[in-house]
């Protein structure tokens, strides 16, 4: 993983969101996987869940799993990086109440797509991330159905 990298995208979401820093050295590990490896290791048991998935912060784990197929050198694809170190910092400043509930987690979702969609702008994409989480609301929802969220 590029370091320089790295750094310079846990600066962009520090800057974004404004939850407070924390040192690069403390940041998880990033591990690039196959597609159907990252299914399987962030959905264990199955279902559709974890279709598509780009990456995850394995808060169990202390890691960051994301595609091997992901062009880094791309604002893109390294924007679901970005996306996963907001989850970090967000998960230092609030713990496990980051995903206590569907609110929370609804919550925790924007914030990070927010972030993300930021970053995509300010690098000059088109792209827009994180369609569902605005046709999605808590009325009836259980848990299960959001978490672990699609990136
Ligand atoms: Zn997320």
């Amino acid at each position: 993983m590029d370091a320089a990298l790295i750094a310079y995208l846990l600066a962009a979401a520090i800057r974004i969101t404004g939850l407070p820093g924390v040192a690069a050295a403390h940041l998880p590990e990033f591990v690039a996987l196959p597609a159907r490896e990252l299914e399987r290791q962030v959905c264990p048991d199955g279902g559709n869940g974890c279709r598509g998935i780009v990456a995850y912060f394995d808060r169990l784990h202390f890691r960051i799993l994301y595609r091997d197929t992901l062009d880094l050198e791309q604002p893109f694809d390294h924007s679901f990086l970005l996306h996963e170190i907001v989850h970090v910092l967000q998960y230092r400043e609030f713990g496990n109440a980051m995903y206590a509930d569907c609110r929370s987690t609804l919550r925790t979702e924007a914030e990070a797509y927010r972030a993300q969609n930021r970053y995509l702008r300010d690098t000059g994409q088109l792209a827009y991330v994180g369609f569902s989480l605005r046709t999605t609301d808590c009325a009836g929802a259980g848990l299960g159905r959001l978490a672990p969220g699609p990136a």
